[in-house]
């Protein structure tokens, strides 16, 4: 049976980061995946990824997204394909909204550079973009995007030049502890390795006792009907807007898929789906959620629909991950329930993961992130 230090279940956002980071520190990793490398299954494809610096979830996550920034620039120049795309954000709401008031508390807070704009200068500088009169937007020019399916490719590729074993198509189905290590049973092996870190996206339940729930979310590329170059990379950053009359929406620049990409936030989630179970494909009803939307906030989009493709949110039920060893489990990590938010500092989570593994202090306040908050 193969040996090594440690095993990286799921080769996704997270696992990829977690497969370079240990494999970089020296260590024997083994990455299993149950679906290709990356793959439109999970939680991590779709082109692009919103990353803000200022985030209206909470001021808490901006040191592990300042650090990501960093490591997305740096893989970017190693691989010589840049993976954070540097647009610029805006957060729009009327005024007492979270979306803005979140946003403008974490920028001040953590003295992220940022704008306060009013709805006409808001369509005066990005003209794709007609918010309603009265709403107001956080614009942050150090935000932007990450492209997820590079961003895997790029991590798994490095992890395997620094010696990391990665396969696909391998589906983890459990493990036994013998004598302090752990032996993986997969639907093709049995491995054999010192440690064990969990980062199954949607499926963390299904191998742990976690509470992470998968989210059918959709996503829509309309093309636009007008004034195309309105939507490009240099005259749109990403957005989140929440409308008054047709709710929550966020988006990109034209990049990666034809046409202008957005889809949909809930505050309350959707109910819970086995991701097991085959997703629900996208439909009329989804492309007329997402275009009313496009024709009231941005009515030059208002063209035909091109792509829609589905994906899982992993809830927790407080909306925030888990980074943590599984209480009462020496030697097995959870790394997940990232709810919708955490591909933009999976970079950085990749070296907290190699943190922990090795018993190193991180710099990060991972107290938010415990397992145990859940017990009660
Ligand atoms: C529609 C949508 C929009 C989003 N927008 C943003 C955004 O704008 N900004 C942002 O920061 N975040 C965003 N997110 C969230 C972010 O993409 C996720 O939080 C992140 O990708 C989760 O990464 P992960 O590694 O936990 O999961 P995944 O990338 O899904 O990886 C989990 C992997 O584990 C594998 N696996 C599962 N079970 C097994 C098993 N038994 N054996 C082996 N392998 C297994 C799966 O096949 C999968 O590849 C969005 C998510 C979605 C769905």
């Amino acid at each position: 049976m193969k040996s090594f230090d440690v095993a990286v279940l799921g080769v996704g956002g997270m696992g990829s980061a977690a497969c370079l980071r240990l494999a970089e520190a020296g260590q024997r990793v083994l990455g299993l995946e149950r679906f290709s490398i990356p793959n439109t299954r999970g939680s991590s494809h779709g082109a692009t990824r919103i990353l803000r610096l200022g985030l209206h979830e909470s001021a808490r996550y901006v040191p592990l997204v300042l650090r990501a920034v960093e490591l997305w620039d740096e893989l970017g120049a190693r691989t010589g394909h840049a993976l954070f795309h540097r647009v610029g954000s805006l957060d729009v709401s009327i005024p007492d909204g979270p979306i803005f008031t979140g946003s403008l508390n974490a920028c001040r807070r953590c003295d992220i550079a940022h704008e306060v704009l009013d709805a006409r200068e808001v369509a005066r500088r990005f003209p794709a973009l007609r918010p309603h009169p009265g709403m107001q937007a956080v614009h942050q020019p150090g935000s932007g995007f990450v492209v997820p399916e590079a961003a895997i490719t790029a991590q798994v590729n490095l992890a395997l030049a620094a010696g990391a074993e990665i396969h696909g198509h391998e589906q983890v189905l459990g493990w036994d502890k013998r004598g302090g290590r752990f032996e993986i049973r997969t639907d093709r092996g049995t491995y054999e390795a010192g440690q064990i870190v969990v980062t199954t996206g949607a499926w963390l339940g299904k191998l742990l006792p976690m509470p992470v729930e998968a989210e059918r979310c959709v996503l829509g590329w309309f093309a636009p009907a007008r004034n195309a170059a309105h939507f490009a990379e240099d005259r749109l950053p990403v957005w989140i807007v929440d409308s008054p009359t047709t709710g929550h929406f966020y988006g990109f620049p034209i990049h990666g898929i034809p046409g202008f990409k957005l889809g949909r936030l809930r505050e309350t989630p959707a109910p819970a789906v086995d991701p097991d179970e085959r997703r629900l494909e996208p439909d009329h009803e989804d492309e007329a959620d997402m275009r009313a939307f496009v024709r009231d906030i941005f009515p030059d989009a208002d063209g035909p629909i091109l792509s829609m493709e589905t994906c899982f949110f992993e809830n927790t039920p407080d909306r925030a991950p888990i980074i943590d060893r599984v209480p009462g489990e020496e030697g097995i990590w959870a790394v997940g329930g990232f709810s919708g938010h955490g591909f933009k500092y999976s970079s950085a989570v990749g070296e907290v993961t190699r943190d922990l593994v090795l018993g190193r202090a991180t710099p990060f306040d991972l107290s938010p992130f415990r397992a145990d908050r859940f017990a009660a």
